[in-house]
């Protein structure tokens, strides 16, 4: 006889069966321990803005792979330049690159204001990490200033958790406040002549905080600092590339750094990650030793030309910013009829969404897990992200899910 109570789900069954053969039954952001019961691990497809888990389940996708998903999932025209790439005698993975890398780079060059050149690498730890490795070949010097709480990657100078790394790992990085001019002066009092970098993030988007725009005239005068010592500003737009603005995201305040950190969206999923700069750091990109065994693939390189063509065809940003409002209002809407206090942070292509005095981040698992079940995958403390793909319907459809959600808040935890 069959035991029903062990008639599991696929997606519980598939997290027994990765308990045995993956550490911790998985690791990094894909762990979903860290979201609430309610959340699906294991996902099997997506179509435009909706995606699908292991038991069928369908939603509307507001973190699109945690950002990569720039145009909605299997767009066509990034499609067809993979099947393009893939059919024939068209390879993949060579001895040597293939010609669309210099494609690729003229392209990009092209687009983001700053850049005079192109590299190409998997991830965005590998930009980010690239990043600093030309600022120090360039400038001779140690020192990087990051801002606190800002995640750069899982490499040992960077990782938020530092569990098997060593001090020395990070015995040249230092810390300013983001936004605040005074904390980043003193920072770069204490690096003493030894500043190789000031590595930021286009605005302040760290996981479990209300998210904060750049100021303008901060960012410019980090410009100024990195004019006057000679240090490299290095632009950390992994997570914002391609979303914030058709080019780099500081273009539109007119502050250009040296160098550019880029993966996530620059090819709609494919795997690629780049690092753009400017001919002063030429030469420094041209004396370190990086690669990697998939690095110069071509077809992600494809990929990412379909990619950047289609954002300039639909205009992507723009339509992604009004689908962003369209959320941010109707969210306002439902909460204040809720009687709940809630503040939305981060620009429209990339909201956030956090309760009032929910230090514990317990009334967004209540809204988050109860908005996952009536179908809309929203996360309960990263920001979120919209793509090209999503329409009015999708919107409309995830504030029926978030009318449950907030319903839901009320009635564990009342009004405030
Ligand atoms: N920088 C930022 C701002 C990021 O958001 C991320 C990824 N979340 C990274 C760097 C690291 O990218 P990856 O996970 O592709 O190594």
């Amino acid at each position: 006889m069959t035991d029903v109570s062990r008639i599991l789900s696929n997606d519980t069954s598939l997290r027994e069966r990765a308990r045995v053969v993956i550490p911790g039954g998985m690791y990094g952001h894909q762990n979903a321990r860290s979201l609430p019961e309610g959340f699906p691990q294991f996902l099997t497809h997506g179509e435009g803005a909706r995606i699908w888990d292991v038991d069928g389940n369908e939603y509307v996708d507001f973190l699109c792979s945690y950002g990569p998903i720039v145009l909605g999932h299997h767009d066509r025209r990034v499609d067809a330049a993979f099947r393009a790439a893939t059919e024939g005698t068209r390879a993949d993975c060579q001895n040597g690159p293939s010609p669309v890398m210099v494609d690729l780079a003229e392209r990009l060059v092209e687009v983001v204001d700053h850049a005079d050149w192109a590299m190409f690498a998997k991830n965005g730890t590998d930009a980010t990490t690239m990043c600093v490795t030309i600022a120090r070949a360039t400038t001779g010097r140690r020192r990087v200033l990051v801002a606190e709480g800002a995640y750069h990657g899982a490499a040992p100078w960077c990782t938020p958790l530092p569990t098997g790394t060593t001090p020395e790992d990070r015995a040249h990085l230092d810390r300013f406040r983001y936004n605040d001019l005074e904390s980043v002066e003193a920072a770069v009092a204490r690096a003493d002549g030894d500043l190789a970098a000031i590595v930021v993030s286009p605005f302040r988007h760290d996981a479990r905080f209300d998210q904060e725009l750049v100021d303008p005239a901060w960012a410019a005068a980090l410009r100024r600092i990195c004019d006057d010592t000679g240090a490299a500003l290095v632009l950390d737009d992994v997570r914002c590339g391609f979303r914030l603005a058709f080019g780099g995201s500081w273009e539109p305040i007119g502050v250009r750094p040296d160098l550019s950190a880029w993966s996530k969206a620059i090819a709609n999923g494919h795997p690629l990650a780049a690092v753009l700069g400017n001919d002063r750091f030429r030469d420094g990109a041209e004396r370190i030793y990086v690669t990697g065994s998939f690095w110069f693939a071509a077809v992600p390189m494809f990929a990412s030309l379909a990619t950047i063509d289609a954002l300039e065809e639909d205009d992507a940003v723009v339509h992604m910013e009004r689908m962003g409002m369209l959320l941010r209002a109707g969210l306002a809407e439902q909460a204040a009829s809720h009687g709940l206090t809630i503040v939305q942070s981060g620009p429209p292509q990339m909201p956030f969404l956090t309760f009032s005095a929910d230090t514990a981040f317990e009334r967004a698992n209540v809204f988050t897990a109860t908005a996952a079940r009536h179908g809309a995958y929203l996360h309960p403390w990263h920001n979120w992200f919209l793509c090209g793909a999503h329409t009015p319907d999708d919107i409309a459809d995830a504030l029926v899910a978030t009318d449950a959600g907030f319903a839901a808040v009320r009635a564990a935890f009342g009004g405030d």
